[in-house]
């Protein structure tokens, strides 16, 4: 049935929620997969990574309360791989550990589907991390053991020795036990650990969410409803959670703890959220704008046909210009070599490599990026010379304006078009009204417009309150948003997303 030995399901551990947790392979077979059947408690960012084109479900979706799913889980996966898909089954951590991806390998192995397993970071080991507890150590720790706090205590056969585990010499991370943590703990201290002995739990370790707590056994339950500390989480028993710092590297980011709202179209945020992430931040996305290729290419294409010899200067005013341009001249049959002596200007740093990706260098790259910059920068350059400035379907005039006196031909051609989003995604603006999200960055002031507009009077209240803080790529963009009657809590200093990240950061260490 299967011809070749290649693996057609794939099981994968996504890591404890940190998108830079998931594997090279994971991230490759997710790239690769025709369906995704995943976790409930798989992060939404991970999805990412999956083929747009994939097929995605989550085990929510199938038939049956928890335990009753895994019948449906095995027949889907084997169906599918026998219809000659490529399956990524994806669960959180590692698909071994309290994940019964040894089941639905034994399921796959009987039904003769070639398989492949992909390990993840487990929870205990991500939280070592990101709390700094050294699980092992020489003088304090000398095993460490993964224990499920699920199984208890008085299920038939007992699985859990719990006067071995009392008696353990090093870290116990329980699982699943945060439910149970009276029992747990009454267990242990039944058996003889030290009520002293230093424990925490940590809820969603390894993201911007993460919580701790920290007590001795003996009042961690105390301690965990003073917090108010719910499932799912992980506890750590042992004397190496004394050992932790009160901050750990991880707490210690500019902007842990922090939601930060990221309004740019979907290909463009990308960059954008792997680095809010890394510096802590949680992040949501709410494209408020889409890019597409120009409704009407004619204008485009006439202006492409002059473009050897006919073009002194081709100006470009953000990265989406740089690819429509150069991708329509691929369409057209052309390449790199229609531009021949042209030279290239380009609004800003990121434009400039944009330009770069295509092995072009741009000529002209002002010191303030924007079109008043870029006018400046142009205009003794362009006397009497052919320009065309290659831009979105919409925008300032500016550029066009100052140069037109100047040089010979100035011609204006729409290279993509940018789309308003039509609606925005509920449960974003539910976390707005709650005031669940901090910042909001905004990166043009035609996100702006489009973004504001979808906001209410609570959400409005919460922002004239400094609850919710809008901050701007440029004074232009905060422009926009002072029209439209918001205040702006800070604007970037460098106009580049860049620049916008750090003015978050900024404002986010005067709050502290
Ligand atoms: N296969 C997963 C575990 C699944 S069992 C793994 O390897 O991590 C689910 C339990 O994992 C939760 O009850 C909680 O105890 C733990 N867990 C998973 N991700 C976690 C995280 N980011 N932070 C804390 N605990 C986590």
């Amino acid at each position: 049935m299967f011809p070749d030995a290649s693996p057609r399901v794939f099981l994968v551990g996504a890591g404890p929620g940190n998108p830079g947790l998931l594997t090279l392979r994971a991230a490759e077979v997710l790239a690769q997969a025709d369906m995704v059947l995943y976790d409930q408690l798989v992060p939404e960012r991970i999805l990412d990574y999956v083929n747009p084109a994939a097929e995605r479900m989550c085990v929510r979706e199938l038939p049956g309360q928890h335990p009753d799913k895994y019948p449906h889980i095995h027949t889907l996966l084997i169906e599918r791989a026998r219809a000659g898909q490529k399956i990524v089954r994806l669960k959180g951590g590692d698909p071994l550990i309290f994940g019964r991806g040894g089941e639905e390998a034994e399921a796959l192995r009987k039904a003769g589907v070639p398989y492949e397993i992909v390990p993840g970071v487990t929870a205990a080991i991500a939280a070592g991390a990101f709390l700094e507890v050294p699980l092992t150590h020489r003088n304090y720790s000398s095993a460490v053991a993964f224990v499920t706090g699920h199984e208890l205590p008085n299920k038939p056969g007992n699985p859990l020795d719990w006067k071995a585990l009392a008696a353990f010499p090093g870290t116990l991370c329980i699982y699943m036990g945060v439910a149970k943590l009276p029992v747990i703990v009454d267990e242990l201290l039944k058996n003889g650990k030290d009520p002293a002995t230093p424990a925490c739990i940590v809820e969603r370790a390894s993201t911007g969410e993460q919580r701790t707590i920290n007590a001795p056994l003996a009042e961690l339950e105390e301690a965990r409803r003073n917090a108010g500390l719910e499932s799912p989480g992980l506890i750590a028993i042992g004397a190496a959670v004394a050992h932790r710092p009160a901050q750990s590297w991880w707490e210690s980011r500019p902007l842990f703890g922090q939601r930060v709202l990221v309004a740019r179209p979907a290909h463009q945020a990308a960059g954008a959220i792997r680095k809010l992430e890394q510096l802590g931040a949680v992040v949501h996305h709410l494209p408020a704008v889409e890019i597409r290729e120009p409704a009407d290419p004619a204008p485009l294409d006439r202006a492409l046909a002059q473009l050897p010899g006919g073009w002194n200067w081709v100006v470009f005013t953000s990265v989406n210009g740089v690819h429509g341009f150069l991708r329509r001249i691929e369409t057209l049959g052309g390449d790199l070599r229609w531009l021949g002596s042209a030279k290239l200007a380009a609004i800003g740093p990121k434009t400039a490599e944009a330009l770069a990706e295509y092995h072009l260098k741009a000529d002209v790259v002002p010191t303030t990026f924007n079109s008043e910059g870029l006018a400046a920068a142009l205009v003794p350059c362009v006397a009497n010379k052919r320009v065309l400035l290659a831009r979105a379907n919409r925008g300032r005039d500016l550029l066009r304006e100052q140069l037109t006196d100047v040089a010979a031909i100035v011609e204006q051609v729409t290279v993509y078009d940018q789309v308003d989003a039509l609606e925005a995604d509920t449960a974003i603006l539910d976390h707005l009204r709650r005031g669940e999200i901090h910042f909001v960055a905004l990166s043009s002031s035609k996100i702006a417009e489009n973004l504001l507009r979808f906001f209410d009077e609570t959400i409005r209240g919460r922002i004239d309150r400094g609850e919710i803080r809008l901050v701007a790529i440029s004074p232009e963009t905060g422009r926009a948003i002072r029209a439209l009657g918001y205040p702006v809590a800070a604007e970037a200093t460098e106009f580049t997303s860049d620049g916008l990240i750090d003015a978050v950061v900024k404002l986010a260490r005067i709050a502290d």
